[in-house]
């Protein structure tokens, strides 16, 4: 085979083997990255979910509104697999052991690495409270879920989401279009309360109640009642609401336990530098169970996105081939609900004022810029692509427009550049 002088020169021989843990977004960024990279060894990939690498964010969009097949879901098709000559491991990792460099799984195999990456992802939080397991009270995380909650939507009229945030919202707007009564409880004072400003907050708390779907804030579910089925939702505040469907979308947990149980340092995810590096070198993680440090801002962020996972992902391939090359790559995130695309770009936590171009109060098409010590940081763009790709390059530019400017919808995009 001659060498493409494009490529770098392979560093591992075709008796190294890399196990990924986990077959998600992550993964399967990693399966491309380390071939593309040279890596001539064996590539395991294990999953607990019996199924090749698919696509999340449809989950709680278009597979939960039953508007695309399950196949559409794979994030690739079958065939990549085999042409990568990826070997698939059906079964869930128990235990790492980095002194003989092996990997325990719970039907008691063993499987040896040279190179280890954690793709591990996150898990949904679960609520301690009466009735957490009766049917129909479904997690929304995985493939799985989303069937197990097409099957009660057959017969179902009134549905129940527990949490305001992006996930439950998106599920909100799948489900009333659908044609079903929809009562989303949110504990916080307001939807979206952790993630974006009031503005953005009331947008939304709008466009869902002319849509039909009733919101209640500032309320803590305490019960779900039913026997065997669930039948209603019980709040703190004594109000109770029919049900014959619930969603919990109340977040995630990183799973770290496995990579800190060995060792390695976790905090909110497992601790990787700026090359998706853990504490031991033959050990990568990336995507959402990983927390990176960002030198910048002398930080360790663990963020939640697509983009985020393939970019560390990236990252780490490099780092298995022996190639550091770091992930800073601009944080960017979307989320669908009805006719809305709303883009993220950057981080807003601990801004200090918002600029809103557009008008969130009539329309469904405005920007929330977010802003910390005069410098931006942030923005929410609905149905606003042209700002959301502004806000891009004066974020990777380092540059801050005036916010009198941005605030005048008047004012063309392209004289901010
Ligand atoms: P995950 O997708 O969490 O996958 C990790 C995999 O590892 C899982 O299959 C898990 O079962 C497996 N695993 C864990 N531990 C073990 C073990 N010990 N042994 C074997 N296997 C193991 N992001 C966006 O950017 N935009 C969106 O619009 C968006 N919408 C979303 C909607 C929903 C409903 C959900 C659930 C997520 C959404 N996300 C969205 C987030 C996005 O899906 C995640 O950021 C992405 O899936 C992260 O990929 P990952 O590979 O890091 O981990």
């Amino acid at each position: 085979m001659s060498h493409d002088p494009a490529l770098p020169e392979a560093q591992f021989g075709t008796d190294s083997v890399c196990v990924i843990v986990g077959a998600s977004h992550a993964a399967a960024q990693l399966v491309a990255s380390l071939r593309q990279k040279k890596w001539l060894g064996r590539i395991l990939m294990i999953s607990d979910e019996a199924r090749l690498p698919y696509q999340r964010p449809p989950l709680s969009k278009a597979f939960l509104a039953g508007d695309i097949a399950a196949e559409s879901l794979a994030i690739r098709p079958p065939a990549f697999y085999d042409k990568q000559n990826v070997e698939l491991v059906s079964g869930r990792v128990t235990a790492i052991n980095r002194l003989q460099k092996t990997l325990q799984l719970s039907d008691g195999r063993e499987l040896s690495y040279d190179k280890l990456a954690l793709c591990t992802g996150t898990r949904a939080i679960r609520l301690s409270i009466p009735g957490a397991t009766l049917g129909g009270v479904h997690g929304l995380r995985s493939q799985a879920d989303v069937e197990a909650i097409r099957r009660d939507l057959s017969t179902a009229r009134r549905a129940v989401i527990v949490g305001g945030g992006y996930i439950g919202l998106e599920a909100a707007a799948s489900l009333r279009k659908q044609g079903l009564e929809v009562v989303v409880l949110e504990r916080a004072e307001r939807i979206l309360q952790r993630v974006t400003a009031p503005e953005v907050s009331a947008f939304y708390q709008r466009v869902h109640h002319e849509a039909g779907v009733v919101i209640r804030t500032g309320v803590t579910v305490t019960a779900f009642e039913g026997d065997g089925q669930v039948e209603r939702v019980t709040c703190s505040d004594g109000a109770c609401y029919p049900a014959d469907v619930v969603i919990v979308g109340v977040g995630v947990i990183p799973n770290a336990e496995l990579a800190g149980a060995a060792g390695l340092k976790t905090e909110n995810g497992i601790l990787v530098d700026e090359c998706c590096q853990t504490d031991d070198p033959d050990i990568v993680a990336a995507g959402d169970c990983a927390s990176q440090w960002i030198p910048e801002s002398g930080h360790w962020r663990r963020l939640e996105s697509v983009p985020n996972a393939m970019e560390q992902a990236k990252a780490a391939a490099g780092t298995l081939c022996g190639e550091r090359s770091a992930n800073n790559s601009l944080p960017w995130f979307w989320s669908d609900q009805y006719d809305l695309k709303l883009q993220i770009a950057g981080l807003s936590q601990g801004y200090d004022q918002v600029v809103i171009r557009g008008n969130p109060q009539t329309s469904r098409s405005f920007a929330a810029f977010y802003f910390q010590n005069g410098q931006l940081t942030a923005a929410d763009c609905v149905n606003r692509p042209s700002e959301f790709m502004l806000t891009k390059k004066l974020l990777s530019q380092r540059l801050t427009p005036d916010p009198a400017r941005l605030a005048d919808d008047a004012v063309g995009i392209d004289s901010f550049l």
